[in-house]
């Protein structure tokens, strides 16, 4: 069952970190006044041992999302709790102590880790500053902890390279274990795979979900990926211009998609799995308007969004009032819930079906 906040309940320990309500806007050109929606009213709940995929496209605001939860970034209304307590990192005490549980891991590691210093140097600092470790054996033996938990074996290889001395796939490994070496309750991994080699992306996806379910650890993925997202998340949010449109588990949101924009998003997906729906929506739908068209537009100015449904300038099923108000959130199943008219109406809930075969169970 769903609650107030639009969580789907399957995990069994409380979260760790939740967004509540989260709404963000930015001034741009303050002198001729405008704004940013870069999100509006998202909530999301972060439990141990689980990962949330956050999905959508580039300049969706899911990164916006993933620094207001490690607190980088101020919410213009709504809350982050942790611990189901309101979480602050006003001062730098305060930002250490939240540190200290919740880190965030970004997409390009050459960018976050400091090309002039050793990995022993990058892993020692947290181990000082957060967890006071000054003894040198105890530091010695942490750091070859750390790089054997991210699986960079034997540790005397790695710890007096330079980070241009290693690979992409090392370099995120060393980002993960300067991550991990705080030992924190939540990992936001923000497109953490994504300037990787597809060969490599498995390896480090497949690490994340060890050491998720070896330490515990609550996990936000931030990716553009859908269907990495499946293989990896248990649940999943697609968010739309600064929206999340669509919650629920990561297989009845590939499987079952219920939003239009989830079905574009899994339509531009190569995945295997979905070749043979795509195939029959071709020639199932081959006389309808939107036949083989795969270019949907680009993504909303969020300076001025789009009036009532976001996705409407682009659905291919919009209606006239799509454009007037904000879907409401529909429950689809117990487990998964979207926002879009055409769940509402039963009438049309057979047209809907009609043009996405993949809705039907
Ligand atoms: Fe498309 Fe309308 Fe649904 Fe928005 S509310 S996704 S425009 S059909």
């Amino acid at each position: 069952m769903s609650d107030e906040q639009g969580m789907v309940r399957t995990a069994v320990e409380a979260p760790v970190l939740e967004a509540v309500d989260v709404t963000v806007h930015y001034p741009v050109h303050r002198s001729r006044g405008e704004t940013v929606h870069a999100l509006e009213h998202a909530s999301l709940r972060l439990h141990p041992g689980r990962t949330v995929a956050l999905v959508g496209e580039s300049g969706s605001g899911k990164s916006t999302f993933a620094r207001t939860l490690a607190l980088a970034q101020q919410p213009t209304d709504g809350t982050v709790l942790l611990d189901g307590k309101p979480a602050s990192a006003r001062g730098r005490r305060a930002r250490r102590a939240y540190a200290s549980r919740v880190q965030m891991v970004l997409q390009d590691p050459f960018g976050s880790l400091n090309p002039l210093h050793r990995v022993r140097y990058l892993l020692e600092r947290p181990l000082r500053l957060h967890a006071g470790v000054t003894d040198r054996d105890d530091l010695e033996q942490r750091l070859r902890g750390l790089l054997e938990r991210v699986r960079l074996t034997p540790p005397e290889r790695f710890l007096d390279a330079f980070p241009h001395q290693l690979s992409g796939g090392q370099r995120q490994r060393v980002a993960i274990a300067r991550a991990l070496a705080v030992r924190p309750d939540v990992l936001l991994g923000d497109e953490l795979v994504s300037m990787l080699d597809v060969s490599i992306r498995l390896e480090i996806l497949n690490l994340l979900a060890a050491l998720r379910d070896e330490e515990h650890l609550a996990m936000l993925y931030i990716t553009h990926d859908i269907a990495g997202a499946r293989y990896f998340a248990d649940e999943i949010a697609v968010m739309y211009a600064g929206e999340i449109v669509e919650y629920g588990t990561a297989e009845d949101v590939t499987q079952n998609p219920a939003h239009p924009y989830t079905r574009l998003l899994l339509d531009s997906t190569p995945d295997p799995d979905r070749m043979e729906f795509l195939a029959s929506r071709t020639s199932r739908d081959a006389d309808t308007p939107d036949a083989g068209e795969d270019d949907y537009g680009e993504p909303p100015d969020l300076v001025h969004p789009p009036s009532g449904c976001r996705f409407h300038p682009r659905c291919p099923l919009a209606r006239p009032e799509c454009g007037q108000a904000p879907p409401p959130r529909v429950e689809v199943t117990d487990r998964q819930w979207a926002r879009c008219v055409l769940l509402v109406d039963p009438d049309d809930h057979h047209h809907g079906r009609t043009t996405t075969p993949e809705m039907t169970p």
